[in-house]
């Protein structure tokens, strides 16, 4: 059992942040604990290569409150930008750390990460983000078709392939863009018109549509899939039928009510409750970033630790040397 005063679990922009405002503040021994081999997984799982990291991505304009904040880069160049911030406050990064379980024991909480390894700590700051739980359909996926199905970039990129993004939002956009360089995309909505695209992405979503690389298919919603030869036989609720050799969901993340919920966090709705500086219902445990967030950034997941670690501070702070 190792024991520290502040342990973050995830190692994506809020879990960084959220040390880098507490080494700022002066707060030490923290250790953040990520269940990958690698910093900001978001990153390196979903976003494709090249992609444009927009600091306004989900038309808010966010403005800066702490250390961190970025302008519009390359994947590649954001995830350098971590990678330094990293070095650059001696981050103590545990990594192939997965938590599974944390245990409130009197005024400190028991924090198990893996098979063996144990923490103890009186405040954790959870920041696992939304998206190791993508939005899946409603209906079935059949098995034999499920080599087909993707949520999010394919890990092994697609060419001459027929594809059917699925969703109306950046990332669908997103998707859609890169994924129609080298194939034939058509993009399924169930709404007449898109509502949710920064102006970017609705720029890029019409410029492809005029070329004719990009198929728009709105109103369209999706009643199930079926195995047909070595496609994907999609059923539209309108009675349509159409053949893909993949599709490619698009419908964000999902936020990890069971785990949530088995710390004794209450949830109302889809969201957890917090307070305004993220601390939830079982005091001294905080969530940060897409988390609590409403709209998911990575400046918002920058700013929602500033406000943790002000919070923390305000509450704890003149304690936090004598937390055990
Ligand atoms: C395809 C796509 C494109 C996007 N483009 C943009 C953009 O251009 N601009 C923008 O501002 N936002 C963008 N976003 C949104 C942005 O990625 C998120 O808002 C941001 O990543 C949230 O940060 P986070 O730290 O809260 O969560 P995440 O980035 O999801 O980080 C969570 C971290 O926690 C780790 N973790 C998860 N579970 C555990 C566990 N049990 N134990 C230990 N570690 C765990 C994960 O491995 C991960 O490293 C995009 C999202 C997607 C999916």
């Amino acid at each position: 059992m190792e024991k520290v005063k502040l342990t973050i679990v995830g190692a994506g922009p809020a879990g960084i942040a959220t040390a880098v405002e507490a080494k700022e503040a002066g707060l030490n021994e923290i250790v953040i604990l990520e269940k990958t081999d690698h910093i900001c997984d978001t990153m390196v799982r979903l976003y494709h290569e090249g992609k444009r990291v927009d600091p306004f991505f989900m038309k808010v304009k966010v403005k800066p409150i702490g250390k961190l904040s970025i302008d519009t880069m390359s994947r590649e160049q954001f995830l350098d930008f971590m990678k330094e911030v990293v070095e650059k406050y001696s981050l103590d990064i545990r990594f192939r750390h997965e938590v599974n379980k944390i245990k409130k024991k009197n005024d400190c909480f028991e924090i198990h990460a893996g098979k063996e390894a144990i923490f103890e700590a009186p405040i954790v700051v959870v920041a696992i983000g939304i998206f190791g739980r993508p939005v899946k359909p409603g209906y079935k996926i059949p098995k034999a078709i499920s080599d087909k199905v993707f949520f999010g970039i394919p890990a092994k990129p697609l060419e001459n392939k027929k594809i059917l993004v699925v969703g109306g939002g950046n990332t669908a956009a997103e998707a859609a863009c890169f994924l129609c360089e080298k194939n034939e995309v058509f993009l399924s909505y169930r709404r007449p018109k898109f509502f949710r695209l920064n102006p970017i992405n609705l720029c890029a979503i019409e410029d492809k549509c005029k070329q004719g690389s990009i198929k728009l298919m709105m109103n369209t919603d999706i009643e199930g899939l079926e195995p047909q030869d070595d496609q994907v036989c999609v059923h539209f609720k309108d009675g349509q039928k159409m053949y893909f050799d993949a599709i490619d969901y698009c419908l964000g993340g999902s936020s990890p009510q069971a785990f949530l919920r088995s710390i004794g966090v209450e949830v109302e709705g889809k969201k957890p409750k917090v307070s305004e500086d993220g601390e939830t219902n079982v005091k001294g445990l905080f969530l940060v970033g897409d988390l609590v967030v409403k709209k998911g950034t990575i400046m918002g997941a920058f700013n929602s630790a500033k406000r943790t670690v002000d919070g923390i501070l305000k509450k704890y702070g003149d304690r936090y040397a004598l937390l055990t």
